[in-house]
This record gives C-alpha cells, sequence and structure tokens, in this order.
C-alpha cells in the first residue's frame, strides 16, 4: 500500500480519463466538463459528545449533472478527504453510466471513526449532517439520494430519512431521498448483497468468455477457481458467499489485522462468526494465519478480490501480485502506476466503477420503488400462479401425466420482489459487461479493461451534454 503523502485519488481518477479521453471523438470542452466536480460542499458542524462540543469535518460532492438526480453513498472514515470525496463522486458518474443508471454522480462523507461513538452519537452526528445537506438542497428524491458506503448501513440510512421526512412534511416522495434503507423503512429486498452480488455476477459473466480465460490459461467458468477476497465488510462478505455458492474455493480472507488461508477453501459465515466470537478472523480452525492483509495480496490464486479501500495495489506491491484476475470489489484499490504493470504481466483487472456498480443499480431500483409506492411482485405476483396453476392442470390432463411437485412449484411461483431485483442486476451486469468488451474488441488499441470502461462511460455522458446543450 502506498504511503505516498502526495497521492491524489481524484487526480488518478482523472488519470484513468485521460488515458481513455483519446479513444472518443469529444471535444476538449466536453471533456473538462464531463471530468470536474460539478459542486463541492464542504462543511464544519458542531455536535455535543458527552460535555464536550466536537466540531467534524463532512463533506459531499456532485460530480455530474447531466442526469436528476446524483447518486452516491456517504462514508464514515478518519481517512475522508475532500480529494478522496471528489475521487468517489467521479467514480460514481462512470458507473451509473455504464450500467445504464440514469444518475449523475455524488458522494458524501463525513471524516470520523464511527467506532468511538456509540449508536445514540452516532445517530445526532448523522441527522446534524443530514440537516446541513437539506439547508443547501443536497439531499432530495429529485436531486440527490445519498446511499451506504464505507463505514455506513441500514440504520444511518434509516435515520436520514426520518430527519429529511421531519424538516419536508407532507412530501409525498420523501423515501426516495435515501437508498440503502430497512425494508420496514422503504428498503427493497436484495439491496444488502447487490454489490457483492453484482460483484460475483460481473466476474462469472467474464469468466464464461472462452477467448477471454484461453488467454490467461484460465478454464472457462467459476467452479474450482482459487478465490482471495480482501476485506470482510458487507461486499466482501457477500462476494464470497456467491462465489463458493458457485462452487469456487475461497482460499484467503484478509482483514486489516491479517489473513487466514486453507487451500480446501473458508465459509465465509463460519469465518464472520468466528470473528464476531473472538474479534478477529486471524486463529480460524483448520487455516493457517498470515501475518497482513498485504501479504495476503501476493498469494498465488486465480481471481483476487480487494474489497476494501482504495490504494491498496501500486506499483511497488503490483509486481509481487500473482492473481490472473483481479475483481475490483472496492472503489479505486489499484494505482494507476499498479494498471501498467498488470498490462504487461498480462493480468486481466475487472474494474471498480462496473465491477461494484450492484449497489447502485438495486439503489435505482429501491428508488424506483419509493416513486411508484408500490413493492415489486405485489400486482403481479398472485395472477401469474393462478396462470401458471392453470396451465399445468391442462397440459397434465393432456398429457394424463402428472408433473412433480418440484418442477410444478418451479413453474408455479410467481416472481416476488427479490426475485425481481436478482434478475435485473443479472441483466444489468450482463449488459454492461458485453458492451464493455465490444467496445474493447472494436478498438483493440483500447490497452485495459478500464479504460474501455472509460470509453463507454465517457460515450453515453459525452452524448447526453451534447443533446442538453449550455444553459442559458
Ligand atoms: N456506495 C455504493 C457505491 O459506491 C452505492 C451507491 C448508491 O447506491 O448510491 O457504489
Amino acid at each position: 500500500m502506498s504511503t505516498n503523502k502526495n497521492y491524489s485519488f481524484f487526480g488518478d481518477v482523472e488519470k484513468s480519463f485521460d488515458k481513455a479521453s483519446k479513444f472518443t471523438k469529444w471535444d476538449s470542452g466536453i471533456l473538462e466538463q464531463i471530468k470536474q466536480c460539478n459542486a463541492v460542499y464542504s462543511i464544519h458542524f458542531p455536535v455535543k459528545i458527552g460535555e464536550n462540543i466536537e466540531v467534524l469535518k463532512a463533506f459531499r460532492v456532485q460530480h455530474s449533472h447531466h442526469k436528476a438526480p446524483c447518486k452516491g453513498g456517504i462514508r464514515y472514515s478518519t481517512a475522508v478527504n475532500l480529494d478522496e470525496v471528489m475521487a468517489l463522486a467521479a467514480l460514481m458518474t462512470y458507473k451509473c453510466a455504464i450500467v445504464n443508471v440514469p444518475f449523475g454522480g455524488a458522494k458524501g462523507g463525513i471524516c470520523i471513526d464511527p467506532k468511538k461513538y456509540t449508536a445514540y452519537e452516532l445517530e445526532k452526528i448523522t441527522r446534524r449532517y443530514t440537516a446541513e445537506l437539506i439547508k443547501k438542497n443536497f439531499i432530495g428524491p429529485g436531486t440527490d439520494v445519498p446511499a451506504p458506503d464505507y463505514g455506513t448501513g441500514e440504520r444511518e440510512m434509516a435515520w436520514i430519512l426520518d430527519t429529511y421526512s421531519s424538516m419536508r412534511p407532507g412530501e409525498i416522495d420523501a423515501a426516495g431521498c435515501v437508498t440503502g434503507k430497512p425494508i420496514s423503512q422503504g428498503g427493497v429486498r436484495g439491496r444488502k448483497e447487490a454489490t457483492g452480488l453484482g460483484v460475483f455476477y460481473g466476474i462469472r459473466e467474464v469468466c464464461n468468455m472462452p477467448d477471454v480465460m484461453k488467454k490467461l490459461e484460465l478454464s472457462t467458468g467459476i467452479e474450482d477457481k482459487r478465490v482471495i477476497v480482501q476485506g470482510l465488510g458487507n461486499v466482501g462478505y457477500h462476494a464470497a458467499k456467491f462465489f463458493r455458492e458457485a462452487k469456487a474455493k475461497i482460499i484467503c480472507l484478509a482483514e486489516y489485522d491479517g489473513a487466514i488461508y486453507n487451500e480446501n477453501g473458508l465459509n465465509e459465515e463460519e469465518v464472520f462468526q468466528h470473528k464476531k466470537n473472538t474479534g478477529s478472523v486471524l486463529n480460524f480452525p483448520g487455516a493457517k494465519n498470515i501475518a497482513t492483509s498485504a501479504e495476503a495480496l501476493e498469494l498465488d490464486c486465480d481471481i483476487l478480490i480487494p474489497a476494501a479501500l482504495e490504494n491498496v495495489i501500486d506499483g511497488n506491491n503490483a509486481p509481487n501480485i500473482k492473481a490472473k484476475i483481479i475483481g475490483e470489489a472496492a472503489n479505486g484499490p489499484l494505482t494507476p502506476e499498479a494498471d501498467e504493470i498488470f498490462i504487461k504481466k498480462g493480468i486481466l483487472v475487472i474494474p471498480d466503477m462496473y465491477l461494484n456498480a450492484g449497489g447502485v443499480t438495486v439503489s435505482y431500483f429501491e428508488w424506483l420503488k419509493n416513486l411508484s409506492h408500490v413493492r415489486y411482485g405485489r400486482m403481479e405476483k398472485r395472477f401469474t400462479e393462478n396462470v401458471n396453476t392453470h396451465i399445468i392442470a391442462q397440459i397434465e390432463e393432456l398429457t394424463a401425466k402428472k408433473i412433480n411437485t418440484t418442477e410444478k412449484n418451479l413453474i408455479m411461483h410467481g416472481a416476488e420482489e427479490v426475485d425481481l431485483v436478482y434478475s435485473g442486476l443479472e441483466e444489468t451486469m450482463i449488459g454492461a459487461t458485453n458492451e464493455i468488451m465490444d467496445c474493447w474488441k472494436k478498438n483493440p488499441e483500447i490497452p485495459d479493461m478500464r479504460t474501455a470502461a472509460y470509453v463507454v462511460a465517457i460515450n453515453k455522458v459525452g452524448t447526453s451534454y451534447e443533446a442538453l446543450g449550455i444553459f442559458p
């Protein structure tokens, strides 16, 4: 991991953007407009913690207004700074464009260590931050819609919604002011696992491409692939779960305090419970301890999934990486220097702003649900089941044969909310993979998949800006 004090995450995003923009037809003015952050809100606000007043630093950045609302998570971490929030907001613009989610990119963050505060204190902080966003119109179902990110989850999203609704009484679409909410507060089934599931669908799609696998000297498909996951948070945990269920082997799970290794495969749920009981993934029964997370990244494997924070693989450790595929589940885990090394080494990097777009895709479904005020499947589930029951009865009567109960239940089943969300996400990830790969194939000069993904994104945002014109 880089210890370089001059490191700029936004600078890295700009570098990747510039590298890709050469493969597009847009003039420099449009490119500059796409690249810059449109609005930056930087705030300090006081919160009473115990007997003391703490002044907290926070941000919300809206990178692009080519579509409305803006969309992106809110992060709680001591590493939060303006440069990081700007970079993450920019990635959200490109991410939404790639998966055809009609939002501009945004991101927010509060510079705190959430572990140092009680739930009551975190609620106060979250509510005050939301009030600050409301004051400047930096939140609302039609303007800017936050979601969970590193250090936040459903609980914080519920507090945001409640604060917003209290300050905007009677606003009929208020539930759409934030996504990633608990189901009871207008959340959608499948949102929690969405990013990890999207990571799985995306890598599976690439692994199902025989020509791509042949180049990497790997067999086609997911089964028996040796996978390392760095970060056992929500994204890493669910990515590991879906890979294990598809018969891949999770040979190593890495956390900030070290990693565990078992070549026969680890079960993420058992490891999670062990961590809950002991405070660490280390000393997991049957697994070997590895001293640092950084060492784990360099182990031999087929697929490496960094699912923690940005900037974990740079020009220093990239030469030691032995994976054949790197799936960026986190935002910005690789620096542009690492990218150059992997191009030379023939390692396939599946880029973040496409691969971890599952979260925002399902956020889009949640937002649509909130605006329509009805649960997915409510209107058609029973109707489908009634029609299917009738069809089965007709088939049995006409053939004089019985369909077995398992098959019958499968055919009859009308789609529930979670079925529709999963299928919408799968369709989205398959479509995006093919769009990026087609772009890359059409232009063999494009050096890597990240650049191809940027080209796809820049073209979509550019087309939007061109059609919009410049106001006034
Ligand atoms: N924080 C997630 C991301 O980086 C989700 C954003 C959203 O759902 O708006 O993609």
